[in-house]
């Protein structure tokens, strides 16, 4: 049982698959946005600030000599939120910008400032940050800062981030550089983003799930297509496949399944062919065995030993071509030479001649031979005498009403011609370069020509082709028709 396009199997199809990871990409990405924006989205945020201490910190200690580092600070503190103090040894204030509101340095008294500094001793650096957790209503976290903060005016309870930074001026005295900035407790963006993302999340999935279908649908049509024209054309159907918003790869596996139709096609009609020119080829030894045989019982005295031989001959010519059948398989990668010898054309015709000898003697039929020498050719006897023998029964079929049909042999430059000359009603000029197509069939009805099939004359071509012959028919309307073919002599004798 083959399988049917539509039928259910066990593996996914290419549209399911195709759906399922462009939607479960969207899922991905839609998780990475939740962790980044809510999980990861405050330590990036402390990142930052810690970042922005250590540059600002920088970047004032770097202009502690500048005239303008007033200015400085006061931007610098605008612009990021932040409060400044830059302090002297002996923790006198130089420098002060409070613009930010919660400035705890601007609270610390000169103990708690200079044990921030000695910190930066005691770690062996020169910028030390200190994370402070300011409780509700209680001041600063005890357990790190032993001195009661005076708050300032919100009393929400969050979390500081203070810097302490040495620099150094030039004449070799130390400041100190101490920034705070104010942790923003994210909670609430958190709570913004999640309801934005909520929306996003929605929106991404929808459009997702869409476009996972409509983009599926596209990849996978023109494959669905082209099974689909696999499928037909294992039935039988050749039908072309469009290449239409097909891929490369698809085009291409369309053309070789064009192809591939095309030959299958061909196959079918060699197949046809060969089998309806069996059927020709068997048919006339059989009329002649019949109507010998007819004779023989009807008319007293036909019960001669050259009419059985006649009978006999057709009937090795029978078995000849059946043998040729059973062969079938092994001739028809055989190039045409296979089966070919030299043999004497003139002989092969003349013998072929008596064998229709009583067929003319009882019905009134003359067919002369008019040759001249001896002629040999190299070729299959066999499929000669098909080519004479075609020529020989359209003639006797179409022959005019004095039933004569002349067969004229004519050797030249090396090539032998034979000719068979009918009188009959000839043929119209424009029928005459279809009658050695397949099944064609003169238009105008013959009295004689009751049993024909359309196919001698292209059995005749197929073999003259095969051999390369040059071969026609010139015919005058009202007068006959002469069919010829011509090919080299193999020498003489
Ligand atoms: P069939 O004779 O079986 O019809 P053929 O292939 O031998 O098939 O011939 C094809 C057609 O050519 C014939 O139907 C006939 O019209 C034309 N034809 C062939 N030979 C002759 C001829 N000698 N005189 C007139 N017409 C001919």
């Amino acid at each position: 049982m083959e399988a049917k396009p539509g039928k259910k199997e066990r593996l996914l199809g290419i549209q399911t698959r195709v759906s399922w990871t462009f939607f479960l990409f969207i899922v991905l990405m839609v998780a990475l946005l939740w962790l980044l924006q809510i999980q990861l989205l405050d330590q990036f945020y402390r990142y930052e600030k810690r970042r922005t201490l250590q540059n600002v910190s920088a970047s004032i200690a770097g202009n502690i000599d500048n005239t303008d580092l007033n200015t400085l600070i006061e931007r610098v503190a605008e612009d990021n939120s932040l409060c400044v103090l830059v302090v002297d040894k002996s923790m006198e204030t130089v420098y002060s910008a409070d613009t930010a509101f919660s400035c705890i340095i601007h609270h610390l008294n000169h103990r708690d400032l200079r044990r921030m500094a000695q910190k930066l001793e005691t770690d062996g650096k020169d910028f030390v940050l200190f994370p402070m957790q300011r409780v509700r209503n209680s001041g600063f976290d005890r357990q790190r800062f032993a001195f009661p903060v005076p708050l300032p005016m919100n009393d929400e309870g969050g979390e500081y981030l203070v810097s302490v930074q040495r620099a150094t001026l030039e004449d070799g005295s130390e400041y100190y550089v101490l920034l705070n900035t104010l942790v923003t407790p994210v909670t609430s963006t958190v709570q913004t983003i999640r309801s934005e993302l909520w929306v996003l999340t929605t929106a991404l999935l929808l459009i997702g799930f869409l476009l996972s279908s409509i983009l599926s649908r596209k990849i996978s049509r023109p494959i669905i297509r082209t099974t689909e024209a696999a499928h037909a054309l294992s039935q039988g159907e050749y039908t072309p496949i469009s290449d239409a918003n097909a891929y490369r790869e698809i085009a291409q596996l369309n053309r070789q399944l064009t192809q591939a139709a095309r030959d299958l096609r061909k196959v079918e009609e060699t197949q046809r062919e060969l089998i309806a020119n069996i059927s020709h080829d068997l048919r006339t030894p059989l009329t002649l065995i019949e109507g010998y045989v007819e004779a023989m019982r009807d008319i007293p005295g036909e019960n001669t030993p050259e009419n059985l031989q006649v009978i006999l001959d057709e009937t090795h010519r029978l078995t000849t071509l059946v043998n040729a059948v059973l062969d079938y398989s092994r001739s028809q990668n055989a190039a045409p030479e296979e089966n070919s010898r030299r043999f004497s054309l003139t002989a092969s015709i003349r013998e072929i001649l008596t064998r229709y000898g009583k067929l003319t003697e009882q019905d009134g039929y003359v067919i002369r031979f008019e040759q001249q020498g001896e002629a040999y050719i190299q070729a299959d006897p066999l499929k000669i005498s098909q080519v004479v023998y075609n020529l020989i029964n359209n003639a006797l079929t179409y022959t005019g009403d004095d039933k004569t049909v002349t067969i004229t042999q004519t050797i030249r430059d090396g090539h032998v011609r034979i000719s068979v000359t009918d009188t009959g009603e000839g043929i119209e000029p424009e029928e005459l370069p279809y009658i050695w197509n397949r099944y064609y069939r003169g238009k105008k009805p013959h009295k004689r020509a009751a049993v024909g099939t359309g196919l001698g004359l292209n059995i005749a071509r197929g073999i003259l082709d095969g051999y390369g012959m040059d071969y026609g028919a010139e015919s005058t309307v009202g007068k006959g028709s002469t069919f010829w073919f011509e090919m080299e002599t193999a020498g003489d004798e």
